[in-house]
């Protein structure tokens, strides 16, 4: 069989990665992306990036875990490497804290992150309206950043961008063997995926260069999370809602509330306000489809649905996707061989 020919569906951080992944599991495949958004245009430009799981109901927590810890390795080994600034990548610590202690006073991803351990009195002072709280050393990716590193790197190992939006995965039946779907919210109307839905984000990016250290309040609602330059303030998660307009009431409630977290924000400049669909779903679906229309096939492998924590999953869903992109060309490859017997 000539080179095998796989396309990749989206420029996010998960169709990136994922191309990524491809050119290192299947290093004699031609990978295309195609994507009607590239950075600095899609939902994984306005995240915030910060390495702290989102939990999957439908998925079981231990494949949760390994999916986070692969990313958390392979992050941390850039942050430990001269790429690090390139890519936007590095480590932040900071605290997670709690009105009320919670159920679970051990998240599951509590061992992967570094250093993790309950506030002390003199730390929890800092906030008198919490009464509990947890510190811990986690990763942040800035995300335009980390996007165009993942960009450089597919270019040098020969990977095609191309600007298109794909109505339909079987128009690229004729061209590819294999397509791999990573549209993020764009995969409700490209398979019509009723499953998926948005749960739209609205984030300030501001200048407060004294920021140092990420705050969150237990419950993931406000956060300040500080990057290389700016620092995001959060946030908002409304179910369902379609629209990418900023709503400055919105932006005023995300400011206050940050500010009553940390009030020395009130000092901040340069306030930019952001919106994302965050692509959310039970589950994130990670799986190999046999598409087939009048005796044709048409080999599928889906990737998207990774709602709130797609930064903090995404090297780990890339290489499970990576290698059912592999067991695919494996059945091709058998399918050609039989064929000529
Ligand atoms: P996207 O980034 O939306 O990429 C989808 C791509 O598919 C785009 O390039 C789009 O143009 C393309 N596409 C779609 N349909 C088509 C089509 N028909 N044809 C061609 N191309 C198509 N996660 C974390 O882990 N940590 C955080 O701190 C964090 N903070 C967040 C804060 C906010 C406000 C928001 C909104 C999200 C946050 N997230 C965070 C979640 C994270 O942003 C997402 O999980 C992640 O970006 C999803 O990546 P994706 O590549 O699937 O989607």
């Amino acid at each position: 069989m000539a080179a095998p020919k796989v396309a990749v569906v989206g420029a996010g951080v998960i169709g990136l990665s994922t191309a990524l992944c491809i050119t290192e599991t299947c290093p004699s495949c031609s990978v295309t992306v195609l994507s009607d958004q590239f950075s600095p245009n899609t939902t994984s430009d306005v995240a915030a990036g910060m390495l702290i799981p989102h939990t999957y109901p439908g998925t079981p927590i231990n494949v949760q875990k390994q999916w986070f810890k692969e990313t958390f390795t392979y992050l941390f080994a850039i942050s430990n490497s001269a790429e690090a600034s390139e890519a936007g990548i590095h480590l932040v610590s900071g605290w997670q804290v709690f009105k009320t202690t919670p159920k679970e006073e051990l998240p599951f991803w509590s061992d992967v992150v570094l250093g993790f351990r309950p506030m002390s009195e003199a730390e929890l002072q800092k906030f008198p309206q919490h009464r509990f709280g947890q510190a811990f050393t986690t990763l942040k990716c800035d995300c335009p950043p980390y996007l165009l590193w993942l960009e450089k790197r597919l270019k040098a190992t020969g990977v095609q961008m191309c600007n298109r939006k794909v109505a339909d995965l079987w128009e690229l039946h004729s061209e590819y063997n294999v397509v791999v779907n990573c549209a993020g919210i764009g995969a409700h109307q490209l398979v019509g995926d009723e499953k998926l839905f948005p749960i739209r984000g609205q984030v300030l990016k501001v200048q407060a260069p004294w920021v140092k250290n990420f705050i969150r309040d237990g419950g993931g609602l406000t956060y300040i999370y500080p990057g290389i330059h700016r620092v995001t303030l959060g946030g908002t998660r409304e179910k369902e809602s379609w629209s990418l307009s900023p709503d400055p009431g919105t932006t005023k409630d995300i400011f206050d509330r940050c500010c009553s977290l940390e009030p020395s924000l009130r000092g901040a400049q340069d306030i930019e306000v952001k919106v994302g669909l965050r692509p959310s779903r039970r589950c994130v679906r990670l799986q190999r489809e046999v598409l087939s229309q009048g005796g044709v096939k048409l080999l599928v492998v889906h990737n998207y649905g990774h709602g709130a924590g797609g930064f903090s999953v995404h090297r780990g869903t890339a290489k499970e996707a990576a290698q059912l992109v592999e067991e695919c060309l494996a059945a091709l490859q058998g399918s050609s061989s039989r064929a000529k017997l």
